[in-house]
């Protein structure tokens, strides 16, 4: 476990525990504060090499636990998947979180005639493949990815719908299941237990507002615009509980894109602590998170060799 901390709630001993190793806990920053949580999108055998690149750059400013959103059957062939693993272990082994991050990634469901629908599953150029998905076949495809997981015996509290779209289908095949968050592009929602009534609905009293900071890798204005808005949103989050950075594998072909996310990241560790999105999410379940950890700071500790 990487994690001690005195926690002056009773009965509490389970929780402890589950904010250590196993929940992909380990924190970095400023113990007591809000959160900020940063996430690896896209992580597949393809997209491996861009994926350790971009934990590299953060690693270089600072030592701090990733969340990696792993899509155990990415659509874009390539890589090898022995190494992407290996890779993965290690992470695990520092105190890093792997989470669901859909199953192929790719958008199939045959589009709908609404317009907001076309825009936003077009914007995301057919990546969001939970976006149209009916429940049955949602539920088949989070089940699949839950055997991936528990094949290779990783631990997995979290499903982040690919592009952070999910039709009501998915929002109804993901509340069968046993996840302790899922994340869109505007808030984190706690699930299970510690969301309280109506967990997984949008606006109750389980989720947290926080759009994720984001780059727009793909093109010149989202390079030039997306840095700033993340500079905003970063301010106006400042006093939340929660700050989220998503970095996409492209994001790392850009080295302005990449110094901004260390600056980013080296700034908000003054205020802010980082953690995984699974330790976040426990906080929030146990401690009723507002504005920051209601608890006494916690002390970190290297991780052992296994
Ligand atoms: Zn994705």
């Amino acid at each position: 476990m990487w994690i001690e901390r005195q926690d002056t709630q009773a009965g509490s001993e389970a929780a402890t525990e589950r904010v250590g190793s196993a929940r992909g806990g380990r924190q970095a920053g400023t113990p007591g504060k809000p959160a900020l949580c940063v996430s690896i999108h896209d992580v597949a055998p393809a997209t491996w090499d861009d994926c350790m690149r971009l934990a590299q750059a953060l690693r270089e400013v600072a030592e701090l636990p990733l969340t990696w959103l792993v899509v155990p059957q990415y659509h874009r062939p390539g890589g090898e998947p022995a190494r992407m693993e290996a890779g993965l272990e290690r992470a695990l082994v520092q105190g890093d979180e792997l989470a669901l991050h859909g199953f192929t990634h790719l958008d199939t469901a045959p589009r709908g005639p609404g317009l907001s629908e076309r825009f936003w599953r077009g914007r995301y150029s057919h990546e969001g493949e939970f976006a149209a998905l009916p429940a049955d076949e949602a539920a088949r495809r989070i089940q699949g990815g839950l055997d991936w997981f528990a094949e290779r015996g990783w631990p997995v509290h979290g499903f982040v719908p690919p592009a952070w779209l999910m039709g009501e289908g998915a929002w109804q095949a993901l509340r069968a299941f046993d996840f302790d968050y899922t994340t869109t592009f505007l808030r984190f929602h706690v699930l299970g237990a510690g969301a309280g009534a109506g967990a997984g609905t949008p606006g109750n009293g389980g989720t947290v507002w926080s759009p994720s900071l984001v780059y727009a890798a793909r093109n010149r204005t989202g390079r030039l615009a997306s840095p700033l808005l993340a500079d905003a949103l970063a301010l106006a989050l400042a006093r939340r509980p929660l700050i989220r950075l998503s970095l996409h594998p492209p994001d790392v072909r850009h080295p302005r894109l990449l110094r901004h996310a260390q600056a980013t990241v080296e700034r908000l560790l003054a205020t802010h602590t980082a953690m995984t999105k699974a330790a976040f999410a426990h906080l929030f379940a146990t401690h009723h998170y507002q504005y920051g950890p209601q608890y006494p700071p916690r002390q970190w500790r290297a991780p052992q060799p296994p």
